[in-house]
């Protein structure tokens, strides 16, 4: 075998068996292979002609709807594995031989249309960390939407609709598929050209009104209805406008929601850490399931992580953006 490097810089850059690949590249690929784990922003970029792109398709009709074209892409080349990773519709992990795996964004626990991050052995693991942090423990999910459930119910009894408030890609369909059974229902725009691409790909999602946010803001019904709706700041115009002529209630859905004072730190009434992470615990059994030699961490707790890791009997550490020197990730094959 030879020597494997692991390096981060626009992308994470890897050399192994003699080949290159960079997972989620922020700009084209000029040589070797591209990676796409999955449609959010901060994983695509605008692919240039003849660029060799790995993802889902799934990820490549999402990405199209939010305007990164990924060009021609495939979900199999010699030595490649791509695995569910359930963060959202189509994300993958990959696994690079029996010698990188790469997580992307990952979840830990099925929710509604969505699995949880399966896994294989390799001996260099890339792994996110956005809550590798112990306080990051996320309640059941069916508890959750108990507890949704019944803020909604409360607040039909007193006339007042609710905004469900989530990241218009993934946390929205959840929303979507975990709260259909209130009427009048309203998708946002921004939420409902998301959902096209998931019934396209068999993702049975509710039918509801849409909510265009330039003509309709005046003319919702009076009393009560649910809305699901990009996250936005409760104080922002469109939610204090539903806020004081409607009385709207605003729920604002994400992992952050585990800290105390988020919900007044968004301007939401309410808020509920559904996650489409892993938490502290399932971050843990996921490193344990690839149980490989070396592990690098990205995003948020990653130095913390990486540390507690090795306190595990892991070599761990985090794939510092700032850190460009091939040699100091150089591992021996
Ligand atoms: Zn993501």
């Amino acid at each position: 075998m030879g020597r494997t490097a692991v390096t981060s810089g626009a992308g994470i850059h890897v050399e192994t068996g003699g080949r290159k690949i960079v997972l989620d590249p922020k700009s084209p690929v000029r040589s070797g292979l591209a990676f796409v784990s999955h449609a959010h922003v901060d994983h695509v970029h605008v692919a240039s002609k003849g660029e060799k792109v790995i993802a889902s398709v799934e990820t490549r009709d999402l990405a199209k709807a939010r305007g990164f074209d990924l060009g021609e892409t495939v979900e199999e080349a010699e030595g490649i594995e791509l695995l569910d990773s359930g963060h959202i519709l189509g994300s993958r992990a990959i696994r690079i031989d029996d010698e990188v795996f790469y997580t992307g964004d990952a979840s830990g626990r099925p929710r509604a249309f969505l699995g949880k991050c399966r896994t294989r052995q390799a001996r260099i693991m890339v792994t996110e960390t956005t809550y590798g942090s112990p306080e990051y423990e996320f309640p059941q999910t069916a508890k959750l939407v108990r507890e949704v459930n019944s803020l909604i119910s409360g607040s039909y009894d007193r006339g007042r609709p609710v905004v469900l408030m989530g990241y218009p890609l993934g946390k929205a369909q959840l929303l979507a598929y975990l709260f259909p059974s209130w009427e009048p229902l309203f998708y946002h725009q921004k939420v409902a050209e998301m959902n096209k691409v998931h019934l396209v790909h068999g993702i049975g999602l509710k039918q509801a009104n849409l909510f265009d946010p330039d003509k309709d803001s005046d003319s919702l019904p009076k009393g009560p209805w649910v809305m699901v709706a990009p996250m936005s700041n409760g104080r922002g115009r469109l939610m204090a406008h539903l806020r004081k002529r409607y009385g709207a209630v605003l729920v604002a859905f994400s992992g952050w929601a585990m800290r105390p004072g988020y919900s007044a730190s968004v301007g939401a009434d309410y808020s509920f850490p559904l996650s489409d992470h892993c938490d502290y615990p399932e971050l843990v059994k996921l490193v344990q399931s690839v149980s490989p030699e070396t592990i690098f961490t990205t995003h948020g707790f990653d130095k913390e992580f990486a540390s507690d890791l090795r306190r595990m009997g892991f070599d761990a550490r985090p794939l510092s953006p700032y850190q460009s020197s091939i040699s100091e990730f150089a591992m021996p094959g």
